[in-house]
């Protein structure tokens, strides 16, 4: 039977499967494999550093192979290869990787239209980590009853052009949440964003007692409360189906490493104009006859975003 790794506790893990959830042990030649390679949308240049020995081989988001020993227990017995990984620089003195989720299909970053005042720059940030991951973006502006202010609109506007769904939303009237439904429908999707936009809000509008499940104690392992860096995979329900993630440790996302040399190209509105510089090695900072400035000065390419852009890449 195939399933889905929701949740990690210590030796044991939950698999969601198509006839319902199981708690798993791991196959003991798979508890031996600590050291996995990482999965291939790693740049080369961190694909050479060693996953951290304590990710374990399996990771919340993992499709795995189980066989059942009875009504609510399995063994896996094989991870399937892993088609995306969100992984974190783990802090220490060689330079390790920790894969905190894998299968995430979306970064749900969200804001709210006001209260507090959207930082654009730490958006283009975290749609600059979901481009050098591969996974899509969607766009939230939440506390759309407070009004959106012209300028945000046109902001908006200038994201949609790009090619980035925006969602306007609020969790207090209800607004958008259809529409933001049908977005997270059949997907695994993260919500990332600054505190006080109305993330947990937006979760518990969805999915109703989410709060109480995050915290839940599970009675399968009778182990207690999961600690705050543990990731759990909550599903949507029907219909749609879908999965939120719920992890604490994506919300350091604004802060991760990101190829300065391919930064560029996580622009998606500057991809067009890469290598068309007069300079092979063009940075756009302000180099003679670069078409990223020209596109820029002459209104293609917008300039608050090419100013995120430079603030990116001197970081
Ligand atoms: P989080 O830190 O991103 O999880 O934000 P919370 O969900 O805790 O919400 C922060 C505050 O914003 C709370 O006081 C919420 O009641 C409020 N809030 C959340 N969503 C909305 C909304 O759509 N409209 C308004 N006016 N307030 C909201
Ligand atoms: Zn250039």
């Amino acid at each position: 039977m195939e399933g889905t790794v929701v949740r990690i506790r210590g030796a044991y893990c939950e698999v969601a499967t198509p006839v319902g959830p199981f708690v798993c042990t791991l196959r003991g030649k798979l508890r031996k494999q600590l050291v996995r390679p990482l999965s291939f949308n790693v740049r080369p240049s961190v694909r050479r550093v060693r996953e951290l020995k304590a990710t374990g081989p399996v990771v919340v988001g993992d499709r795995v192979r189980v066989r059942p020993l009875d009504r609510e227990t399995c063994v896996v017995e094989e991870v399937l290869p892993r088609e995306s990984a969100v992984s974190r620089a783990a802090a220490g003195r060689k330079p390790l990787v920790q894969t905190l989720l894998a299968g995430l299909d979306q970064l749900v970053v969200v804001f709210a239209v006001r209260d507090p005042e959207p930082h654009l720059g730490l958006l283009d940030r975290f749609l600059v980590v979901a481009e050098s991951a591969t996974v899509q973006a969607l766009v939230v502006f939440n506390k759309a009853d407070l009004g959106v202010p012209d300028e945000l609109t046109r902001a908006i506007a200038v994201y949609r052009q790009i090619g980035y769904p925006v969602i306007l939303t609020s969790a207090t009237t209800g607004t958008g949440l259809t529409e933001l439904r049908a977005a997270l429908a059949g997907k695994t999707s993260a919500f990332v964003g600054p505190s006080g936009v109305g993330k947990t809000s937006l979760l518990n509008a969805l999915v109703p007692g989410l709060a109480a499940r995050v915290g839940e104690v599970s009675r399968a392992t009778g182990k207690g409360r999961h600690t705050t860096r543990e990731v759990a995979l909550v599903p949507l329900g029907e219909p749609g189906g879908g999965y939120v993630a719920d992890t604490p440790g994506l919300r350091e996302l604004g802060f991760w490493e990101v190829d300065k040399e391919a930064l560029a190209e996580y622009f998606p509105e500057m991809r067009d104009y890469l290598g068309r510089c007069r300079f092979p090695g063009c940075a756009h900072l302000g180099e003679p006859d670069c078409a990223v400035r020209a596109a820029v000065e002459a209104g293609r390419i917008d300039r608050r975003r090419y100013q995120s852009y430079m603030r990116l890449r001197r970081d």
